[in-house]
């Protein structure tokens, strides 16, 4: 049933007029095709259904923040709290104003300050934080091979001014142990991790099984802590266009500027969809479009 949908959901969204542009403010973003569209969707069972351009690796940008965080959350516990809210910032995923506002507490984990926030502990917390946090990422992906694009990385190194400015205004409030340079890295290097969209709905499978990997049922999150996860990312995962995406599709999720977005059915299947062309707001157009199709299309949301 989920390929047919897949398929009807594919060509329905490929012949409408999807308007967006790709994120040029990351110059190596606005070189990928915009025609490129994927959607992928793996059950709980590992059954995996795809269509379109499956085979491809895109830049995760925001969505590997999921994973950051995930793991601040499971080496902190609710003492991650004390570094980043959880609330949504109905302002850009950038935006300075707020976080001078609030003496450079972060609104939640998803946004630019917050995953800084996060780089910043993980620093604080592991050994060797970028070999660490990549194992980590291997681990819940069950994929040995994932890196980051060092093209996209460095893209983002040049130009990332505004996290540097970001950055330094939460070090002014005292809220980042670290070197600046040091945080930017790490969080440059998360943003610019690749992944297939077969590859990013199998990782997010652990989000959709409370807090386990489902193969081995090893626990990475604990229940509790996943509904809470979860539930960050209803309220947080798409900019100031959550209560829009939460209205339309009805799943916890994540995008990010390269173009992806991560959703999952807790119990039933994780999914993903990439399409680089985003609206005003950073999100895929189309993928925003499939994703509502699907829940649509099946009658199941989390309401
Ligand atoms: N690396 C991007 C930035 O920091 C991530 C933005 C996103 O995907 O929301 O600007």
């Amino acid at each position: 049933m989920y390929q047919e949908i897949l398929n009807e959901i594919y060509n329905e969204v490929n012949s409408l007029d999807c308007l967006g542009k790709q994120a040029d403010y990351i110059p190596e973003l606005a070189k990928i095709s915009s025609d490129k569209f994927a959607i992928n969707l793996t059950e709980l069972s590992g059954n995996n259904y795809g269509v379109g351009d499956i085979t491809d690796k895109f830049s995760l940008q925001s969505i590997a923040k999921v994973f950051a965080f995930t793991l601040a959350y499971r080496l902190k516990g609710s003492a991650v709290f004390q570094h980043v809210g959880v609330e949504p910032s109905g302002d850009p995923f950038n935006s300075l104003i707020q976080l001078e506002q609030e003496q450079g507490m972060p609104r939640n984990p998803l946004i630019n300050a917050g995953a800084l926030a996060i780089c910043d502990v993980l620093i604080d917390e592991l050994a060797d934080p970028e070999h660490d946090l990549f194992d980590f990422i291997k681990k819940i992906a069950r994929n040995d091979a994932v890196t980051y694009n060092s093209k996209v990385y460095r893209s983002e190194k040049n130009t990332g001014f505004r996290n540097r400015a970001l950055v330094n205004l939460m070090k002014s409030f005292g809220r980042i142990n670290n070197d600046t340079e040091a945080v930017l890295d790490l969080y440059f290097k998360l943003c610019s991790v690749e992944m297939t969209a077969p590859e990013l709905s199998k990782t997010f499978l652990v989000y959709a099984n409370h807090g386990k990997i489902p193969e081995t049922q090893e626990q990475i999150l604990t229940n509790s802590q996943t509904k809470r996860l979860n539930a960050i990312m209803q309220t947080c995962g798409f900019y100031d266009e959550a209560g829009e995406f939460t209205f339309r599709v009805g799943l916890p999720g994540k995008s990010g500027v390269g173009g992806g977005i991560a959703a999952i059915h807790p119990g039933k299947y994780a999914v993903a969809v990439w399409s680089p062309m985003l609206n005003p707001k950073g999100n895929s157009v189309k993928g925003m479009k499939a994703l509502e199709l699907l829940t649509t299309k099946l009658g199941w949301s989390i309401f």
